[in-house]
Protein backbone atom coordinates (compact mmCIF):
# COMPACT_ATOMS: atom_id res chain seq x y z
CA UNK A 1 0.00 0.00 0.00
CA UNK A 2 1.14 3.41 -0.95
CA UNK A 3 -0.34 5.79 2.13
CA UNK A 4 1.70 3.80 4.76
CA UNK A 5 2.90 5.87 7.54
CA UNK A 6 6.06 5.14 9.66
CA UNK A 7 6.46 6.14 13.78
CA UNK A 8 8.80 8.79 11.85
CA UNK A 9 6.66 10.10 9.15
CA UNK A 10 6.23 13.78 8.44
CA UNK A 11 4.59 15.24 5.62
CA UNK A 12 6.22 18.23 4.16
CA UNK A 13 2.60 20.56 3.93
CA UNK A 14 1.91 23.63 1.62
CA UNK A 15 -1.92 23.45 2.32
CA UNK A 16 -2.12 23.49 -0.66
CA UNK A 17 -4.99 20.46 -2.33
CA UNK A 18 -1.77 17.97 -3.48
CA UNK A 19 -0.32 18.12 -0.05
CA UNK A 20 -3.24 17.88 2.43
CA UNK A 21 -4.68 14.97 0.30
CA UNK A 22 -1.23 13.14 0.64
CA UNK A 23 -1.43 13.65 4.30
CA UNK A 24 -4.99 12.69 5.04
CA UNK A 25 -4.31 9.56 3.16
CA UNK A 26 -1.01 8.71 4.58
CA UNK A 27 -3.45 8.61 8.25
CA UNK A 28 -2.61 12.25 9.23
CA UNK A 29 0.72 11.76 10.80
CA UNK A 30 3.35 14.45 11.84
CA UNK A 31 3.51 17.70 9.13
CA UNK A 32 5.52 20.70 9.46
CA UNK A 33 4.74 23.84 7.00
CA UNK A 34 7.89 25.98 6.15
CA UNK A 35 7.39 29.78 5.65
CA UNK A 36 9.51 31.18 3.03
CA UNK A 37 7.63 34.40 3.37
CA UNK A 38 6.30 34.54 -0.14
CA UNK A 39 3.15 36.25 -1.55
CA UNK A 40 0.65 33.59 -0.45
CA UNK A 41 2.40 32.50 2.99
CA UNK A 42 -0.08 34.80 5.37
CA UNK A 43 -3.15 32.46 3.92
CA UNK A 44 -0.98 29.88 3.80
CA UNK A 45 -0.37 30.40 7.69
CA UNK A 46 -3.55 30.92 9.26
CA UNK A 47 -4.54 27.80 7.16
CA UNK A 48 -1.89 25.41 9.04
CA UNK A 49 -2.59 27.04 12.74
CA UNK A 50 -5.76 26.63 12.48
CA UNK A 51 -5.42 22.64 11.32
CA UNK A 52 -2.64 22.62 14.48
CA UNK A 53 -5.51 23.06 17.11
CA UNK A 54 -7.07 20.35 15.71
CA UNK A 55 -3.76 18.08 15.21
CA UNK A 56 -0.95 18.71 17.75
CA UNK A 57 0.92 16.11 15.80
CA UNK A 58 1.78 19.08 13.76
CA UNK A 59 4.65 20.89 14.28
CA UNK A 60 5.09 24.58 14.80
CA UNK A 61 5.51 26.56 11.49
CA UNK A 62 9.54 26.66 10.28
CA UNK A 63 11.09 30.47 9.41
CA UNK A 64 12.42 29.85 6.10
CA UNK A 65 11.97 33.38 5.11
CA UNK A 66 15.72 34.27 4.70
CA UNK A 67 15.45 31.11 2.11
CA UNK A 68 12.47 32.95 0.39
CA UNK A 69 14.58 35.89 -0.42
CA UNK A 70 15.98 34.72 -3.40
CA UNK A 71 12.60 34.01 -5.02
CA UNK A 72 12.36 34.21 -8.87
CA UNK A 73 10.10 35.87 -11.35
CA UNK A 74 8.50 32.85 -11.65
CA UNK A 75 8.39 32.33 -7.92
CA UNK A 76 10.56 29.43 -8.00
CA UNK A 77 13.10 29.04 -5.00
CA UNK A 78 16.11 27.53 -5.93
CA UNK A 79 16.77 24.49 -3.39
CA UNK A 80 13.46 25.03 -1.34
CA UNK A 81 12.49 21.22 -1.04
CA UNK A 82 16.69 20.23 -0.57
CA UNK A 83 16.65 22.59 2.40
CA UNK A 84 13.16 21.56 3.77
CA UNK A 85 13.77 18.20 3.33
CA UNK A 86 17.85 18.34 5.02
CA UNK A 87 15.65 20.32 8.15
CA UNK A 88 12.81 17.53 8.49
CA UNK A 89 15.56 14.91 8.84
CA UNK A 90 17.28 17.34 11.36
CA UNK A 91 14.10 17.78 13.06
CA UNK A 92 14.05 13.85 13.86
CA UNK A 93 12.10 12.38 11.09
CA UNK A 94 13.27 9.55 9.03
CA UNK A 95 10.46 9.17 6.55
CA UNK A 96 10.35 12.67 4.79
CA UNK A 97 7.06 12.88 2.35
CA UNK A 98 6.12 15.24 -0.25
CA UNK A 99 3.59 15.75 -2.67
CA UNK A 100 4.37 16.11 -6.46
CA UNK A 101 1.49 14.94 -8.67
CA UNK A 102 1.45 17.91 -10.57
CA UNK A 103 5.22 18.83 -10.19
CA UNK A 104 7.59 20.60 -12.54
CA UNK A 105 9.92 21.57 -10.37
CA UNK A 106 13.24 19.87 -10.34
CA UNK A 107 13.70 19.34 -6.67
CA UNK A 108 10.53 17.29 -6.55
CA UNK A 109 11.08 14.70 -8.81
CA UNK A 110 11.91 10.96 -8.51
CA UNK A 111 15.89 11.73 -8.93
CA UNK A 112 15.67 14.13 -6.48
CA UNK A 113 14.10 12.12 -4.29
CA UNK A 114 16.50 9.06 -4.16
CA UNK A 115 19.39 11.23 -4.21
CA UNK A 116 18.68 13.20 -0.65
CA UNK A 117 17.61 9.87 1.00
CA UNK A 118 21.04 8.57 0.10
CA UNK A 119 22.77 11.91 0.99
CA UNK A 120 21.21 11.93 4.41
CA UNK A 121 21.72 7.94 4.91
CA UNK A 122 25.27 8.52 3.68
CA UNK A 123 25.31 11.76 5.55
CA UNK A 124 23.43 9.40 9.15
CA UNK A 125 24.45 6.04 8.76
CA UNK A 126 22.27 3.46 10.85
CA UNK A 127 19.51 5.77 9.91
CA UNK A 128 17.17 4.24 7.01
CA UNK A 129 16.03 7.74 5.96
CA UNK A 130 13.62 8.11 3.05
CA UNK A 131 12.36 10.88 1.15
CA UNK A 132 9.49 9.67 -0.80
CA UNK A 133 6.46 11.70 -3.14
CA UNK A 134 3.75 8.28 -2.57
CA UNK A 135 1.32 9.98 -4.58
CA UNK A 136 3.15 10.99 -7.82
CA UNK A 137 1.42 9.16 -10.16
CA UNK A 138 -2.00 10.09 -8.62
CA UNK A 139 -3.34 13.30 -10.20
CA UNK A 140 -4.59 16.37 -8.14
CA UNK A 141 -8.48 15.29 -9.33
CA UNK A 142 -7.73 11.56 -7.85
CA UNK A 143 -6.42 12.85 -4.67
CA UNK A 144 -9.08 15.66 -4.16
CA UNK A 145 -11.65 12.90 -4.97
CA UNK A 146 -10.15 11.00 -1.81
CA UNK A 147 -10.61 13.59 0.94
CA UNK A 148 -12.94 14.59 2.40
CA UNK A 149 -14.51 17.92 0.87
CA UNK A 150 -14.39 19.35 4.30
CA UNK A 151 -10.70 19.33 5.35
CA UNK A 152 -9.92 20.70 1.60
CA UNK A 153 -13.09 23.24 2.32
CA UNK A 154 -11.92 24.49 5.60
CA UNK A 155 -7.61 24.23 4.98
CA UNK A 156 -6.43 24.03 1.51
CA UNK A 157 -5.00 27.29 0.03
CA UNK A 158 -4.06 27.63 -3.48
CA UNK A 159 -3.63 30.69 -5.41
CA UNK A 160 -0.50 32.67 -6.41
CA UNK A 161 -2.49 36.06 -5.50
CA UNK A 162 -2.60 35.39 -1.93
CA UNK A 163 -5.74 36.87 -1.56
CA UNK A 164 -8.04 35.94 0.72
CA UNK A 165 -10.66 34.64 -0.68
CA UNK A 166 -8.51 33.10 -3.53
CA UNK A 167 -8.41 35.12 -6.79
CA UNK A 168 -10.14 32.46 -9.08
CA UNK A 169 -8.22 33.89 -11.82
CA UNK A 170 -4.34 32.51 -11.70
CA UNK A 171 -2.89 29.33 -13.28
CA UNK A 172 -3.10 27.59 -9.33
CA UNK A 173 -6.89 28.56 -8.97
CA UNK A 174 -7.29 27.49 -12.75
CA UNK A 175 -6.12 24.10 -11.66
CA UNK A 176 -7.44 23.52 -8.56
CA UNK A 177 -10.97 24.55 -10.72
CA UNK A 178 -10.46 22.13 -13.25
CA UNK A 179 -9.52 19.13 -10.82
CA UNK A 180 -12.72 19.81 -8.15
CA UNK A 181 -15.11 19.64 -11.53
CA UNK A 182 -13.19 16.58 -12.89
CA UNK A 183 -13.49 15.06 -9.34
CA UNK A 184 -17.29 15.94 -9.00
CA UNK A 185 -16.48 18.71 -6.34
CA UNK A 186 -17.55 21.80 -6.16
CA UNK A 187 -14.94 23.78 -7.58
CA UNK A 188 -13.53 26.62 -4.15
CA UNK A 189 -13.73 29.68 -6.43
CA UNK A 190 -16.84 31.55 -8.53
CA UNK A 191 -17.00 30.04 -11.94
CA UNK A 192 -18.50 32.03 -14.86
CA UNK A 193 -20.60 30.20 -16.97
CA UNK A 194 -20.60 30.33 -20.82
CA UNK A 195 -17.14 29.24 -21.30
CA UNK A 196 -16.21 26.75 -24.19
CA UNK A 197 -13.94 23.96 -23.82
CA UNK A 198 -10.90 25.87 -24.68
CA UNK A 199 -11.91 28.71 -22.47
CA UNK A 200 -12.75 26.34 -19.80
CA UNK A 201 -9.22 24.19 -20.17
CA UNK A 202 -7.22 27.52 -20.63
CA UNK A 203 -8.17 28.50 -16.89
CA UNK A 204 -5.23 26.20 -16.14
CA UNK A 205 -3.28 28.84 -17.54
CA UNK A 206 -4.41 31.72 -15.59
CA UNK A 207 -4.66 35.25 -16.41
CA UNK A 208 -3.19 36.78 -13.73
CA UNK A 209 0.20 35.60 -14.47
CA UNK A 210 2.70 34.40 -16.37
CA UNK A 211 3.19 30.96 -14.35
CA UNK A 212 2.53 28.86 -17.30
CA UNK A 213 5.40 29.85 -19.57
CA UNK A 214 7.46 29.47 -16.84
CA UNK A 215 6.84 26.16 -15.62
CA UNK A 216 7.41 25.25 -19.68
CA UNK A 217 10.59 26.16 -19.79
CA UNK A 218 11.85 24.29 -16.51
CA UNK A 219 10.31 21.23 -18.00
CA UNK A 220 12.49 18.80 -19.56
CA UNK A 221 11.49 17.89 -23.32
CA UNK A 222 10.36 14.31 -21.98
CA UNK A 223 8.19 16.20 -19.93
CA UNK A 224 6.58 18.87 -22.16
CA UNK A 225 3.91 16.55 -22.69
CA UNK A 226 3.12 15.55 -19.27
CA UNK A 227 -0.09 16.98 -17.93
CA UNK A 228 -1.64 16.96 -14.03
CA UNK A 229 -4.76 16.05 -15.17
CA UNK A 230 -5.18 13.11 -17.87
CA UNK A 231 -7.22 13.50 -20.56
CA UNK A 232 -10.56 11.79 -19.74
CA UNK A 233 -10.34 14.15 -16.51
CA UNK A 234 -10.49 17.23 -18.77
CA UNK A 235 -13.44 15.90 -20.47
CA UNK A 236 -15.07 14.52 -17.45
CA UNK A 237 -14.65 18.22 -16.09
CA UNK A 238 -15.99 19.29 -18.87
CA UNK A 239 -19.11 17.40 -18.74
CA UNK A 240 -19.42 18.54 -15.21
CA UNK A 241 -19.33 22.15 -15.92
CA UNK A 242 -21.88 21.63 -18.79
CA UNK A 243 -24.19 20.06 -16.59
CA UNK A 244 -23.61 23.23 -14.03
ZN1 LIG B 1 -5.57 32.64 -7.56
Amino acid sequence: MVGAARPNTIVLLSMGYDSLSTWHQLGRPAAVYFDVGSQYSAPEIDRYQKLRISFPQLIPVQDMRWLGEQEQDDRWVPLRNLVMTVRAAALGYDDIVMSAPADWAPDKRLTFTLATSLALRVAQPGVNYRVRRPFSHWTKAKLIAATPPKLLEDYAYSCYEGTEPPCGRCAACGRATIAHLAAGREPPTALRSGLGFRELMDLRRGSANGSRLSETVRMRPGELLYVPLRGWELLRAWEAYRRR
